[in-house]
């Protein structure tokens, strides 16, 4: 015998629909490639996802075919996401960071058949057209243009193919297991791999990561996704906005701090989203325009770890939470977020404080364990450190187009991270397993050394890295972008680390370089650090 409730699939059509219907007025605000905001709302965005999708349909696409974008956080993005998915085709997303081979490696593999482009990747796309086996047409985002049109041949332009949709159009019904979006993850090492989401795993991760104690998105919320729509959905953002009707602010492709700090306080912006370096800009930015960003609230901080001094400088200057969080491309991306438990609050704020740097606690819907080398679970006491794996409704299973399973035999996916639990499920993240410092047999925390730097009041942001020592086999060395103005030296930075961290993980040198070299989602590329410095030690060690 079956439960005799409806049965009905877990679709992302539901979600533009429910947008659609009740939060119709509601404003999707959009800076677009001229630089200039324009308005929608969820009504016009559903309606224009409705016209894109019988586009796509009249185009002659077969159902699952891939979708690519190449393009910023913009309103005909979220269209694009609503009205291919809806249709029941793939919405790929393409980091234009990445480097043309790999572009043209992943649009290949993906075989993608249609490709919707910002009109600031004409250039690149120009270039890379004829690599690109599969793309029957290419789209332009935006009106139609007659030079635009002549660079690259039978270009498209979105808003000219919508003119001559069905505006009536009805989402089709499929298995609530069929792929709705593909994301490919930066992998430093060999190819990127593809991570196929469903539609079921997109709507349970829209559940999961908006209760109270994880994005916590309401219809009063205006929000800022800082991460962009090509990296893991833009942390899921567009979907949680629709599901809740919540006011989108999508930034363009200018995520620079004073560009932020202006839309910010344009838009009274509540809530946003982006990784540290994006938050370290805004930190900049605010010190230099005398903006408070009065009107946010709350700021989810994820991708990279938290550096602590910024935590506090947010908190105590500008009155704004930052909410650490955890998570990767293949889990959606949420798999933890910090909020404390009602028994913390009690607590000495020094101790509450530590405890919210952490990357935080699993939601409902996601487990977590760390285990030793041989797979045996380690302690949950918040001291063991072990690999870190996780399960749960919205967590990979197979690569696209793998032949099998990235589980393990009890079903578990290795995230590549190190990590301690505590016995609450507090996570956190000590290291990257490729970046921990193997120094004499003892491991050091690259993330720790990183974070005692960037708290030193002249230090705007540093990494450590592994370097070869003929005695110890490994030694820190940091990588530090000193701010301006400002005459640190090597020797101050050494001498900062004294009484916080034992004297054998103080970094052996420090060097200081004007900028570090960001990947494709702004995260800093520690491997090509390392590759750079791994003999910085061999020449003149003693010790
Ligand atoms: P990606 O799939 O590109 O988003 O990268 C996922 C990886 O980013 C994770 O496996 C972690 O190594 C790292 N990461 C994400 N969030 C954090 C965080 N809050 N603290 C430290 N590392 C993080």
């Amino acid at each position: 015998m079956l439960g005799k409730m409806m049965d009905q699939p877990l679709l992302i059509s539901s979600l533009i629909e429910h947008a659609a219907q009740y939060h119709g007025d509601t404003d999707i605000v959009s800076v677009e490639a001229d630089g200039r905001t324009a308005r929608s709302s969820w009504r016009a965005i559903a309606g224009n996802a409705h016209r894109l999708a019988s586009a796509l349909e009249q185009l002659g696409l077969d159902p699952l075919d891939r979708c690519a974008t190449l393009a910023w956080n913009n309103r005909r993005h979220l269209e694009i996401y609503f009205g291919v998915s809806g249709a029941g085709y793939v919405c790929h997303t393409l980091n234009p960071r990445l480097h043309p081979e790999q572009m043209v490696y992943i649009v290949n593999h993906a075989e993608d058949k249609v490709l919707f482009i910002d009109r600031s990747f004409v250039p690149q796309v120009k270039q890379l057209r004829a690599d690109f086996k599969t793309v029957e047409h290419i789209v332009l985002m935006g009106p139609r243009d007659e030079d635009t049109a002549c660079e690259i041949d039978g270009l498209l332009f979105y808003d000219e193919l919508l003119d001559t949709a069905n505006a009536h159009h009805v989402w089709p019904t499929f298995d609530e297991r069929n792929p709705s979006s593909l994301c490919y993850t930066s992998g430093t090492t060999g190819n990127p791999k593809g991570v196929l989401y469903s539609h079921r795993s997109t709507l349970l991760h829209t559940f999961g990561a908006n209760q109270p104690d994880g994005h916590g998105l309401s219809a009063r919320d205006t929000v800022l996704p800082a991460v962009p729509m090509f990296h893991a959905n833009a942390w899921g953002v567009p979907y949680v906005a629709a599901a809740v009707g919540a006011r989108l602010v999508l930034p363009g492709a200018n995520l620079d701090g004073e560009s932020l700090v202006k839309l910010i306080d344009a838009e009274q912006v509540t809530m946003s989203f982006g990784v540290p370096t994006i938050w370290m800009g805004l930190l900049e930015a605010l010190k230099k325009t005398g903006s408070t960003a009065a009107s946010m609230q709350r700021t989810v901080v994820g991708g990279s770890a938290l550096p602590p001094s910024m935590y506090a400088e947010f908190r105590d200057r500008y009155g704004i939470d930052l909410i650490h969080g955890w998570g990767m491309t293949e889990v959606s991306p949420l798999g933890t977020a910090n909020q404390p438990l009602a028994k913390h609050r009690h607590l000495p704020e020094a101790q509450r404080e530590q405890l919210r740097l952490a990357q935080g606690r699993p939601p409902f819907g996601v487990q977590l364990r760390v285990v030793a080398a041989n797979n045996t679970e380690l302690p949950r006491d918040g001291k063991t450190e072990g690999n870190l794996q996780i399960k749960g409704f919205w967590i990979v299973d197979t690569y696209f187009k793998a032949d099998t399973t990235s589980l393990t035999d009890d079903g578990w996916f290795d995230t590549g991270d190190v990590a301690t639990l505590d016995p609450d499920g507090f996570l956190v993240i000590r290291d990257r397993s490729k970046d921990v410092i193997k120094s004499g047999g003892e491991w050091i925390s690259s993330v720790e050394l990183e974070n005692i730097a960037i708290a030193h009041p002249d230090i705007a942001n540093a990494a450590a890295v592994a370097a070869y020592h003929p005695k110890w086999d490994e030694r820190p060395v940091l990588i530090a972008v000193a701010h301006p103005d400002t005459h640190i030296t090597e020797e101050d930075v050494i001498a900062h680390y004294a009484g916080k961290v034992a004297t054998w993980q103080v970094p052996d040198r420090v060097v200081f370089v004007d900028e570090l070299p960001l990947g494709a989602t702004g995260k800093v590329l520690k491997n090509r650090l390392r590759d750079a410095y791994w003999q910085i030690l061999s020449h003149n060690s003693s010790g």
